[in-house]
């Protein structure tokens, strides 16, 4: 069997070596902390969760709820242990943090395929590498990929405003039309009367937002929250992302503001609130956006996030097996790939981890059907737009073929799915 490289012992990168040393290969993983820490990690624990404790929903009708299945169905190290390190959390799956961490580096260290190094890394090795070293990856490190894949492949901080499912949109208030009759019409169209428009600005400035580090509190004058900008003064957001100019559908009945959303998707079943990134918290914002005219059953299929994230322009960098393009002896996986979320970066390491055991072994990768959802994230971030590209979490808007009125048959087919590509991968 062969040498294969892992960098970064995160969610994904313990996946991925727990994989390829079930599978008898000899893993050199290489891990910096605690030896050099990252500005978010408190351990030198692997597996570490930096934030929140929560995996999410378990249920499966929940798009994270269903991923975590197919995580089990693939016989996932982080959701063993999180099943033996759960807290009660109703319907989501809460962990132990300490507890969940100390029993991955358990496996990992016990595990006699798996040599740990601790060093950090400040450049890619030229071997089969998975490369797995998160949305806070060392500075060198970062300057070679970016090096190798050019700097306008790599972003370092990721302002991203909610999604939305278009099913969710009401179409009786909202409507399409692209700014002074431009375009195609692809933008959809929430327009505000004045007392509206008042009201949503005055609870904007009252909501409450996610407490920052101060590594993540330094924001860039074109980028600012949007909470930021309506504390400005009441009328910042009308001559500013909610300017109405030439988005009237009526002329003699222009609106006093409107809010925009654009496709975010091929198939266009979820589309972005323009220039809503946000620090409000996820019920906040449910509560606050659901204020915007056309949005008031507005389903969040991902909320608005800030924080200091460097991830890869995949669809810029990334051949579809996840190898960097112009140097494919690495395979990207985790946050640095693009996916945003704990169970979303430590899914990618499974599949990372199958797609270097067949390069090992000579045979071609297999990616995950796109009726599953780790094999819709996965086409996700390698198809989508590069244009303006942040990270995606599990969502059902992505998956092909769902038919959102029956999540649960959506989510047996994916299962049955991941189950035939799971006795193929391992063939
Ligand atoms: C501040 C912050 C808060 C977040 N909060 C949440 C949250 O609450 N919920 C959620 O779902 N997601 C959250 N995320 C997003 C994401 O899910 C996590 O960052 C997740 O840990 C990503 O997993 P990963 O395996 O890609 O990276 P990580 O878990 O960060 O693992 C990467 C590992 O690589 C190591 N490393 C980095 N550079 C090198 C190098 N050069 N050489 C060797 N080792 C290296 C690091 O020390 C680390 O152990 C947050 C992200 C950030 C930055």
């Amino acid at each position: 069997m062969s040498k294969i490289n892992v960098i970064g012992a995160g969610l994904a990168g313990v996946e991925a070596a727990f994989f390829l040393a079930n599978k008898g290969h000899e893993v050199h993983l290489f891990e910096k902390r605690p030896h050099k820490m990252t500005p978010a990690h408190q351990s030198g624990l692997f597996g570490e969760l930096v934030c929140s404790n929560s995996l999410k929903s378990n249920r499966l009708d929940n798009a994270c709820g269903l991923l975590k299945e197919e995580m089990r169905a693939m016989q996932s190290l982080t959701m063993e242990a999180a099943s033996f390190s759960s807290v009660p959390s109703g319907n989501a799956l809460s962990v132990d943090r300490e507890q969940f961490a100390k029993l991955i580096t358990e496996k990992i260290r016990q595990n006699a395929n798996i040599f740990v190094h601790s060093e950090d890394v400040k450049r890619l090795p030229d071997e089969l590498t998975v490369l797995a070293t998160g949305p806070l990856t060392s500075d060198e490190l970062v300057d070679d990929i970016s090096n190798i894949i050019g700097v306008k492949a790599l972003s370092f901080y990721d302002a991203s405003a909610p999604i939305i499912s278009k099913d969710s949109i009401n179409q009786n208030i909202a409507y399409y039309k692209s700014r002074y009759e431009q375009g195609d019409d692809s933008y959809i169209n929430c327009p505000f009367s004045r007392d509206e428009y008042y009201h949503f600005v005055d609870e904007l400035q009252k909501a409450e937002t996610v407490k920052l580090r101060d590594f993540e509190s330094q924001y860039f004058e074109g980028c600012l929250p949007i909470e930021v900008l309506a504390k400005r003064g009441v009328d910042t957001l009308r001559y500013g992302p909610l300017k109405p100019k030439g988005l009237a559908l009526d002329r003699s009945r222009p609106p006093y503001a409107v809010v925009q959303l654009r496709q975010d998707n091929l198939i266009a079943t979820l589309y972005n609130i323009v220039g809503f990134q946000t620090n409000l918290t996820y019920r906040e914002q449910e509560r606050v956006f659901r204020l915007i005219p056309g949005l008031e059953s507005a389903e969040f299929e991902r909320f608005g996030l800030m924080h200091r994230n460097t991830y890869i322009n995949s669809p810029l960098a990334l051949n579809d097996n996840l190898a960097i393009k112009n140097k494919d002896n690495i395979i990207v996986a985790g946050q640095l790939s693009g996916v945003e979320g704990y169970v979303e970066s430590a899914a990618t390491g499974i599949i990372a981890g199958i797609i270097a055991h067949h390069i090992a072994i000579g045979k071609e990768a297999p990616i995950p059907p796109s009726s599953t959802m780790i094999g819709s994230l996965i086409r996700y971030i390698t198809k989508a737009n590069p244009h303006g590209f942040s990270p995606m979490n599990a969502n059902f808007g992505i998956l092909a073929n769902a038919d959102k009125r029956h999540r649960q048959k959506d989510a047996e087919k994916a299962l049955a799915a991941i189950k035939e590509y799971w006795t193929s991968a391992n063939e």
